[in-house]
Parts: structure tokens; C-alpha cells; sequence
């Protein structure tokens, strides 16, 4: 079906095609993986069809309490619909234990519980490395406006809250996130939007009571178990039932 979509971009990720009607686009979940600015690559079997379900429930829950979002409906196992936005090309993390590379520039041990959350910026470009900046970097190179970084920032703080809570109520505790956000164009207004994906691939994701890791670090760090790590998410959040769901196999749909 969406070999004969006009394929707009290839990421590491996803594929987005253009959508059925104007103004949309399709995302296409793969099971592929990188990490390390691609440095390392692979397959997380069953992954794109967990992330689409995983991103489709969060997006969904946060529209609920009025977040704005891309996200329209899921298609189908590997895809979802979604507003096509002008993506502004920021790496918006927000941090509230100290991990990763937070973890490593300040030579703060993992875990550590950070005195407040904290937010950072990195510019999206793969050639550099996805560099980290500043709101001065940001307006001065015009990537967005002080209104865009207000919006994002007071977004990224709600985004946090939200899903801080939301993990935590299924035993999770979420260490940080990136998200990325997009400008939507509705008649004459401009809106900043959540877009991309909200998945295991882009947080942190500890067990409650044992810290085991839950998230894409599995695959990082070599720690084995990904595919159940991700299927775990996904089971606590409600959404398989089905163990071992992957497209062969078929998941269970709860809701
Ligand atoms: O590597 P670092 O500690 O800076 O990552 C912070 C958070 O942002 C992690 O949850 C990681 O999964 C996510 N991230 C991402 N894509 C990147 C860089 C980081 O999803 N390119």
C-alpha cells in the first residue's frame, strides 16, 4: 500500500508518505534502529508496530487534556496519520534523573535525581551531530521565534508533567524524553504542535522497583531483551495483550 505513496522523507526510524488528502501525511514505523548518530545500526523486531501504538496512545491522551498535536488516527500496524507541520528543526529534551549524556558531561552518576527538571535544546542536524544551543543559537540563526520557544517550552513542561504521572501509575518512571515540535498552518494562524513520535525509542523508561531500563538504551548499550523491554511498555500501558506482538503474530487490541 505504501510503495505506491509519494515517499517524502526517509528517516532512521520512520518513513512519511504523502497522505490521502492535502495537509496530511502518513508515517510509516520501522523496525530499524540507530544510535550514536547512526554509528550503530540495527533491527528491533516488531519495534515499528509497538512505537505506532505506543506514540498513537500517548499523542492521543495528551490531546485529551489539550496538548495540540500532529497526530490524527492510526492506519494500520506500521502507520498513522498525521498534519503535515512546518517541523521546526529543534531536539527538545527534558531531563529528571540524570542519565545519558546529561550523565556524562557534568560527571553525574546515573539515576541521580535532578534538582529540578531540566529542559535543552539541540539543533537538528545529523551532519553535526545534533549540537546542543542555546535560545540564543535558536533566534539569532532564526531556527524559531522567542514566541515558538515559549510556546515549546511551556508544551515541553505540560508534555513532562503528564507523562511523568502517567508512567508512574504503571510502575515506569520516566528519566527523560525528546520531542520535537512543528508549526501548523490553520487559515491565518500559525501553531506550535507535538509532532514526530513519543516512544521507547526517544525516552528513558526505568522500572519502578528494580530500575531496570525499558527504553531504546537496551539496544545502546548492548543489554539484550529489546524487543520485550518495548512490548513490556506497551502491555503496562494497556495497549497489547498479546505478548509477542509483532506483525506475524498480530496484537490483541484492547481499546
Ligand atoms: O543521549 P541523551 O542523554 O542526550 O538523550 C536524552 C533523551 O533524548 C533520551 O531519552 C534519548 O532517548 C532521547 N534522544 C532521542 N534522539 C536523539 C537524542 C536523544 O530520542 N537524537
Amino acid at each position: 500500500m505504501s510503495s505506491r505513496r509519494r515517499r517524502i522523507y526517509e528517516g532512521k526510524a520512520k518513513i512519511l508518505y504523502e497522505g490521502p488528502e492535502p495537509g496530511t501525511i502518513v508515517q510509516y514505523f520501522k523496525d530499524d534502529a540507530s544510535a550514536f548518530n547512526n554509528k550503530k545500526k540495527g533491527t528491533i523486531t516488531g519495534k515499528g508496530v509497538i512505537n505506532n501504538r505506543i506514540s498513537e496512545y500517548l499523542m492521543t491522551r495528551l490531546n485529551e487534556i489539550g496538548v495540540p498535536t500532529h497526530f490524527i488516527r492510526r492506519l494500520n500496524m506500521r502507520e498513522q496519520l498525521v498534519r503535515q507541520v512546518e517541523i521546526i528543526p529543534l531536539e527538545v529534551v527534558v531531563r529528571n534523573v540524570a542519565a545519558g549524556s546529561l550523565a556524562q558531561r557534568f560527571g553525574i552518576p546515573e539515576g541521580q535525581a535532578l534538582p529540578r527538571s531540566i529542559l535543552e535544546f539541540y539543533y537538528k542536524n545529523d551532519q553535526l551531530g545534533d549540537p546542543m544551543v542555546t535560545e540564543e543559537h535558536i533566534t539569532a540563526f532564526g531556527w524559531a521565534t522567542p514566541q515558538d520557544i515559549d510556546d515549546i517550552v511551556a508544551l515541553a513542561l505540560r508534555v513532562n508533567d503528564f507523562l511523568s504521572g502517567l508512567f508512574l501509575g504503571i510502575g515506569i518512571k520516566l528519566i527523560d524524553f525528546k520531542i520535537e515540535f512543528g508549526r501548523l498552518y490553520e487559515e491565518e494562524m500559525v501553531r506550535v504542535v507535538l509532532a514526530d513520535e513519543i516512544s521507547p525509542d526517544s525516552c528513558r523508561l526505568w522500572d519502578l522497583k528494580t530500575n531496570e531500563k525499558m527504553d531504546k538504551d537496551r539496544f545502546r548499550r548492548d543489554l539484550g531483551k529489546v524487543e520485550e523491554a518495548y512490548q513490556e511498555v506497551a502491555r503496562r500501558l494497556g495497549i497489547l495483550l498479546d505478548p509477542g506482538a509483532g506483525d506475524h503474530r498480530g496484537p490483541v487490541t484492547v481499546q
